[in-house]
């Protein structure tokens, strides 16, 4: 008996597309599509929660900054502005009726060619969105995961873009993840050229030492959101901040250790390379800030609410 996997576009609903919400069903790219075969489109990660004043797009206007700024470094031209996705992501969320939500805006390179060069082709535009739990899974969350460092190092700036979010840079990370999986680990710690503490495959990485945070500068890593957003709330509640470089043995002698992600959220680790971290337990540091975050993306602390955007009709209600 054969059993047919659920997939992602099997789901009902929409994916915005070059200005317009087709079925998600009708969302694809062609086979001779030039990202298709060397990755070179671009993508974001954005998240959407439930407040009670209905769902709302977590640093909105961040994400679709960082989104253009990935499509210029990639030499991508669009012909959607800041304002224009911005509205589309929230289109996507209404159009669905999504509460909790994963957004995934996606521009690639079509078919008009297939050699490496790029400067012809024609830019297609989708912005697809679905339902997605705790991307390391709602245990981790509450008990941390054990993660592994990898063989492969993180890309560095001799060789790609680090700050922007092209799709080839990713199989760096997809090698990577595979790799601690195969291990036994759930996600990996990539380091840097020169042997310091990168970034995971999809997440920022921060250690807890004597009460302060740790986390590497932003040169060579993805500059996450989420990596800013605990920078912030950690200095608002008076937690010391430290960007600077990290050694191997910094990370196996820390209090305590969490990721962070857009798909992440704040998600402890209790575990590196079979060494355990502090007391294997998610730390209260650690705890603090993941309880933070979540105030703050669920729109529950007012003090961050400017980082929410909601749809135009919740908006009038708010007012
Ligand atoms: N590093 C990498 C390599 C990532 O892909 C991501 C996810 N975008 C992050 C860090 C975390 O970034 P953010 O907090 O903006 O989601």
């Amino acid at each position: 008996m054969t059993t047919t996997k659920q997939k992602l576009s099997d789901q009902k609903g929409y994916v915005w597309c070059d200005g317009k919400l087709i079925d998600c069903q009708d969302a694809n790219v062609h086979v001779l599509s030039h990202s298709l075969h060397y990755g070179s489109g671009v993508f974001e990660g954005v998240r959407a929660y439930k407040t009670k004043a209905g769902p709302a797009i977590f640093r909105l206007a961040d994400h679709t900054r960082r989104l253009l700024n990935s499509a210029k470094v990639a030499n991508i031209s669009v012909s959607f502005d800041q304002e224009q996705l911005e509205t589309a992501q929230l289109e996507v969320i209404m159009a669905n009726k999504f509460d909790n939500a994963y957004i995934r805006p996606l521009i690639v390179l079509d078919d008009t060619a297939l050699g490496i060069d790029t400067s012809n082709h024609g830019v297609q535009v989708f912005i697809a969105g679905f339902p997605w739990g705790a991307y390391l899974g709602e245990d981790g969350l509450e008990k941390g995961i054990k993660v592994g460092v990898s063989s492969y190092r993180r890309i560095n700036p001799n060789s790609s873009m680090c700050h922007a979010k092209i799709c080839g840079n990713y199989i760096n990370s997809v090698l990577a993840k595979r790799e601690a999986i195969n291990n036994g680990f759930a996600e990996a710690l990539l380091l840097d050229a020169e042997g310091y503490v990168a970034e995971g495959t999809g997440e920022n990485i921060f250690l807890v030492r004597d009460n302060r945070l740790i986390t590497p500068p932003a040169e060579n890593i993805l500059d996450g959101i989420t990596r800013q957003t605990i920078i912030t709330l950690a200095r608002d509640q008076g937690i010391e901040v430290n960007i600077c470089r990290i050694s191997r043995d910094d990370l196996y002698a820390a209090d305590e250790a969490f990721f962070t992600g857009t798909a992440a959220e704040v998600t402890p680790i209790t575990v590196i390379d079979h060494r355990t971290i502090g007391d294997g337990k998610r730390g209260l540091v650690t705890k603090k800030l993941q309880d933070e975050y979540f105030a703050c993306v669920y729109g529950r602390n007012v003090n961050y609410n400017h980082w929410l955007t909601w749809p135009q009709t919740q908006q009038k209600q708010l007012a």
